[in-house]
């Protein structure tokens, strides 16, 4: 049967995670859209793309092969067919997604990406932003997952420091909370929580809490 799950919220509060395991749960497929703003930033930067101008965003998208494919593991990020998925997470792209994020042409290339995506796996947990405000407002289930900023700057420290990169918790956080500003301020695709979404607040509860929770909403 076909299935549609989403989650949104802000950076660090859990949702790849989550949706990964949830995916595994419903034998559905899993989608980190922002792995797709990712990607692209990555993309035009290393091809010396201008990140402002659209057009040429555009163009190099048609231009490049983007593969968002989950096998086993987790999602693999390939460009032109090379596993980039370590090189979309460092700070660098992160703090240059916004270019990407804030194009409103690009973002509906990419909700377009989305789509189609879902359309191919028929059964789907997709995590983001907008997925659903924007890319699924038909979702069978939406979820919004919330955390203090404090608790998500903890969490990207781990990531970061996992992938070998030594941050300052202070700044992390005034980081992240520049970003949710970034979020939800944008005219197009702003994080915001659907009107008919389930919130979980996950300051306090731990992975397993949070899967169980929306388990139980959903069965
Ligand atoms: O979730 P993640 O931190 O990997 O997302 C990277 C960036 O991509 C975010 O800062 C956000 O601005 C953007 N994004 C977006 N819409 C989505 C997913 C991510 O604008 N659906």
């Amino acid at each position: 049967d076909k299935l549609i799950v989403t989650i949104d919220g802000p950076a660090g509060s859990g949702k790849s995670t989550i949706a990964k395991l949830l995916a595994e749960k419903l034998d559905a497929r899993f989608l980190d859209t922002g792995a797709m703003y990712r990607a692209v930033t990555f993309a035009a930067m290393r091809k010396n793309v201008d990140l402002h101008d659209e057009q040429a965003i555009l163009s190099m998208i048609a231009a490049t092969e983007f593969d968002f494919e989950r096998t086993d593991g987790p999602m693999t990020v390939r460009i032109d067919g090379e596993d980039v998925n370590s090189d979309i997470r460092t700070s660098h792209v992160t703090s240059h997604v916004k270019y990407i994020a804030n194009s409103p042409a690009v973002r509906s290339e990419l909700v377009r990406m989305q789509r189609e995506y879902a359309q191919k796996a028929q059964r789907i947990v997709t995590e983001g932003r907008d997925q659903g405000t924007v890319v699924f407002p038909d979702a069978d289930y939406k979820f919004f997952l919330t955390a203090d900023a404090r608790e998500r700057a903890r969490r990207r420290l781990k990531d970061l420091e996992a992938a070998g990169e030594t941050v300052d918790l202070d700044k992390l956080q005034q980081q992240i909370e520049t970003r949710d500003a970034e979020d939800e301020n944008r005219k197009v695709g702003a994080l915001k929580c659907a009107y008919d979404a389930m919130k979980i607040d996950s300051t306090k509860l731990d992975i397993e809490g949070v899967v169980a929770a929306i388990l139980d909403h959903i069965r």
